[in-house]
């Protein structure tokens, strides 16, 4: 459809600049409404992004900070840009803010919080975006549907290359993932917003892709954990991730593969 290769009229981001192996070529925040204007994702702790940010939003009525979970690449400049802009900060916050994870930047000292629930929605001039839950890459992961544009900004739940994000660090995560993954599919969108890489434009093949990857990491642990049913997590590792790990990046495989361990453990 050629529907599907346009984005939204009017929709505007602002890339960070903070890449890294977990963020590609970095945050993008994503600014949806002129007066009334919500940004999706405020972004890493970064003045020269706050300012940014802020330049962009300049002379809205008002402004609120959505987020579609705590991690500091998300939400570090939320509190920067609610002192500035007079913005209320909108997320889930079951898990708390950010996980503790290294760079975390902390609580928000003095911002107070607004807790965004399953289904609740943030009113802009550009219409209307709905929180829905979709834990998998977080416990407490949103993504939020922009109904009237056939949108939703899927924050890390899928990134815009690739065919796997972070799912890992809590009980449950990989299943969670999966009906998360469906969730979002289920929409219908004609583009999908990451908050890292460029718009999805094939929603359904992309989501497919993601599901095909973790999907596949199952059954690799379940082969594995057949031929030695006792094997610990750092028996595993080089069973299913080979040798071509990075060591940096070897704590985050290893939380990786704990996670998959349980899910197929409890399908047992
Ligand atoms: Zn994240």
């Amino acid at each position: 459809m050629s529907q599907g290769l346009s984005l939204p009229p009017d929709l505007r981001w602002v890339d960070a600049g903070n890449a890294g192996p977990f963020t590609l070529e970095g945050t993008r925040s994503y600014i949806v409404g002129r007066r009334r204007v919500a940004v999706i994702d405020p972004g890493p702790a970064r003045a020269s992004h706050v300012t940014a940010v802020a330049a962009e939003v300049a002379g809205a009525e008002s402004v609120v900070l959505l987020l579609t979970h705590g991690h500091s690449d998300h939400a570090g400049a939320a509190p920067a840009l609610a002192m500035r802009l007079g913005a209320r900060i909108l997320g889930a916050w079951s898990n708390g803010y950010d996980e503790g994870e290294p760079g975390s930047s902390g609580p928000l000292p003095g911002i107070p919080l607004g807790v965004f629930g399953d289904g609740e929605g943030v009113d802009t001039d550009m219409g209307e975006l709905t929180a829905l839950s979709a834990p998998g890459h977080t416990c407490d992961h949103l993504v939020f549907h922009w109904r009237d544009q056939r949108a939703v900004f899927v924050g890390d739940l899928l990134l815009g290359v690739g065919e796997t994000t972070w799912v890992g660090g809590y009980s449950g995560c990989v299943a969670d993932y999966f009906a998360s993954l469906d969730r979002v599919e289920n929409l219908g969108a004609g583009v999908l917003l990451p908050a890292h890489g460029p718009p999805v434009f094939d929603p359904e093949a992309r989501l497919g892709r993601y599901r095909a990857h973790r999907r596949e990491r199952v059954t690799q642990v379940e082969r594995a954990l057949d031929a030695h049913p006792d094997a610990s997590a750092d028996e595993l590792l080089l069973t299913v991730y080979g040798e071509s790990v990075p060591e940096g990046l070897l704590p985050a495989a290893r939380a990786s593969l704990v996670a998959l361990i349980e899910y197929v453990k409890a399908r047992r």
